[in-house]
């Protein structure tokens, strides 16, 4: 390794995760170069909800989940659905998913303490970035059309008040205040007064990527195939073209594909694509004003620049398999049912893969067999929430620092004990 290659760090991966990654290690004096294959922030950071909640504690997997998984195989346009082609190749995360809800409370305390200070790791990054007008403080709500709907939930503010977050429990008038699109159906809320919202996810990552690329980074357009290891820790990445690229260190950000680099580095993790999609109407004749996250139909939606975007649902059917349109249809479906008026015509689809683990914890520090590798990913349902503080622990782990919280809940290895 040369000296000049030694404080240049390789980020594999240019979601939000790795962009937020490279501009918090650029901060702390690193060259770095983002390596993908495709443009910055296009793939699953595109297309989310834009919720950046911290107070999303509640880990998916409850107890009691176990009964409610055959419905999932055999409801294609559920909210959650495994393809049944696919169900052997789930079953054993699926087996560790409903495994980790008996740990559920040590969960919501570690996503507590890792997504505390979430806004102000992106107000970090977005002012010189000037991306700061593309985020909004104006909470968010989920919503319900049932009182058992709402009150199976409590389990949810519950958790958040425990770690210190204001939850507020709206009737339904109080809630159409609030939003007056919603139709007169919805009875009860759980109201988050300090969520916050990006307006636009995918300008977000370019602007962010582009403050990169100004301040010196590069971006390498590959695919990492393999790595080059030796007794001092990984020596060069291989490409899909054949070349080697070597770099001081490496940081492995490649959302729903992670699992397959770290397998080249001997360290297998159980991640599984959680395949959700939306479907945005460019002129819906409203605006809401914070995103809205409907209980029993388990989808949210969020007003942004380029319209209202509906996004959820959960499909397992693996990283290759063609998108199910159906599941996009499923959502505008919805939509004419919750507002009292809404204009669905133009509806843009996309479907996009949630990097997601079993325990809802994303993996987050340093690799236990090569010194100078990290991993950001696994971040799930929460990944814009978590891009830019994962980024912040990442470019600190790689400066040498201890980190600020206790990061072994999120460990590389710990399905591997
Ligand atoms: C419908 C939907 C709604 C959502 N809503 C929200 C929300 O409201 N709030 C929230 O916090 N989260 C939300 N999420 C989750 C969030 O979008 C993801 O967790 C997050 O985008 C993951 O970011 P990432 O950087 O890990 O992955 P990605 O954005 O997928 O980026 C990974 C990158 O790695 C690259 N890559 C993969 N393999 C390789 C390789 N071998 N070599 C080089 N590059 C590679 C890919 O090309 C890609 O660019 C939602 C997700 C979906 C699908």
């Amino acid at each position: 390794m040369t000296d000049q290659s030694k404080g240049h760090v390789a980020v594999i991966g240019a979601g939000i995760v790795g962009i937020c990654s490279a501009a918090y290690l650029q901060r702390e004096g690193f060259r770095v170069t983002l390596v993908d294959a495709e443009e910055p922030g296009t793939m699953t950071s595109f297309g989310n909800a834009g919720a950046i909640s911290g107070h999303s504690v509640t880990p998916m997997a409850l107890p009691g989940i176990w009964k409610r998984v055959p419905g999932w195989l055999f409801d294609p346009l559920g909210p959650l659905a495994v393809r049944i082609g696919y169900a052997p190749k789930a079953a054993p995360w699926l087996m560790k998913f409903m495994a980790a809800a008996k740990d559920y409370e040590a969960q919501a305390a570690a996503l507590a303490a890792l997504y505390r200070p979430v806004r102000e790791a992106y107000l970090t990054l977005t002012g010189d970035a000037g991306a700061d007008h593309l985020l909004k403080q104006t909470g968010s709500v989920s919503v319900y059309e049932t009182e058992a709907g709402f009150s199976g939930d409590a389990i949810v503010r519950e958790l958040a008040r425990r770690h210190g977050h204001r939850v507020e429990e709206l009737t339904g008038d109080e809630l159409r205040q609030l939003e007056p699109a919603l139709g007169p159906q919805f009875v009860r809320a759980g109201y988050y007064p300090d969520g916050t919202h990006c307006r636009n996810p995918g300008e977000l990552c370019r602007l962010l990527a582009d403050m990169v690329l100004a301040a010196g980074g590069a971006h390498l357009r590959a695919n990492v195939v393999g790595f080059e290891t030796g007794a001092d820790g990984v020596r060069a990445l291989r490409t899909a073209d054949g070349q080697s690229h070597a770099f001081g260190h490496y940081v492995i950000a490649a959302g729903a594909w992670s699992h397959r680099l770290s397998a080249e580095l001997g360290e297998p993790f159980p991640l599984e694509s959680e395949r959700g999609y939306h479907m945005v109407l460019p002129h819906p004749g409203f605006e809401t004003s914070r995103p809205i996250s409907f209980g029993e139909r388990k989808f949210m939606c969020t007003t942004m620049e380029m319209g209202l975007r509906l996004a959820g649902t959960v499909e397992f059917a693996g990283l290759e398999a063609a998108p199910n349109w159906e599941r996009a249809n499923k959502l505008l479906r919805h939509a004419g049912e919750i507002f009292r008026s809404v204009d669905i015509s133009e509806a843009k689809p996309w479907m996009g893969n949630r990097p997601a683990t079993p325990d809802s914890l994303p993996v987050v520090g340093r690799s236990k067999k090569h010194r100078n590798v990290a991993y950001g990913f696994g971040h799930g349902h929460l990944g814009l929430t978590g891009g830019a503080i994962t980024g912040r622990h990442i470019a600190s782990l790689i400066a040498g620092r201890a980190p600020d919280i206790d990061l072994s809940p999120f460990a590389i290895d710990r399905y591997a004990r």
